[in-house]
C-alpha cells in the first residue's frame, strides 16, 4: 500500500462513519416519527408536535387543542383534518 491509498482508505471509512447516523437521523425524522403543526390545518397558532406513535402524538394534539383552543373533545371535521396533516 503506498501512503497515498492509506490515506484515501481512511478517508473512505471516515466518510462511512459520519454519513450513517445522518441517515439514521434522516429515516427516524421523515418515515418513523409523525409530526403535526396546528398551521398545517389553518389554525393561527405555532404549535408543533412530533412523537414515536401516532397514538402518543394525537394525546399531544388532543391536550393542546383543550387546553389552547378550548376544544374538549375535537368534532369529527377538525380530526379528519388533523389526521391528514400528519405527516
Ligand atoms: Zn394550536
Amino acid at each position: 500500500m503506498t501512503a497515498a491509498s492509506i490515506v484515501l482508505y481512511i478517508q473512505k471509512l471516515c466518510t462511512n462513519y459520519i454519513s450513517r447516523p445522518t441517515q439514521f437521523k434522516s429515516v427516524l425524522e421523515v418515515s418513523i416519527t409523525p409530526s403535526f403543526k396546528c398551521k398545517d390545518i389553518g389554525m393561527e397558532c405555532g404549535f408543533e408536535a412530533s412523537a414515536w406513535t401516532k397514538g402518543s402524538l394525537m394525546n399531544k394534539i388532543s391536550k393542546h387543542a383543550a387546553e389552547a383552543h378550548n376544544m374538549k373533545e375535537i368534532p369529527p371535521d377538525v380530526l379528519e383534518k388533523i389526521k391528514k396533516a400528519i405527516k
